[in-house]
């Protein structure tokens, strides 16, 4: 399952939700940094183990 991670602007406050709980403001998207070599190995990794399942 896939959450995105959020931030109120107003008083900094993450949350998972569309707005924040305590003042009600739209919260924005949490970007993760761009790249990182971990993400690469993970991706990797996923990629075996998809290739893995596909031939059960
Ligand atoms: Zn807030």
């Amino acid at each position: 399952m896939r959450f995105q991670l959020r931030k109120c602007s107003v008083c900094h406050r993450y949350t998972l939700k569309n707005e924040c709980l305590k003042c009600n403001n739209p919260t924005k998207l949490v970007h993760p940094a761009k790249f990182s070599p971990d993400d690469k190995y993970m991706r990797l990794r996923m990629e075996k183990n998809s290739n893995l399942d596909s031939t059960k």
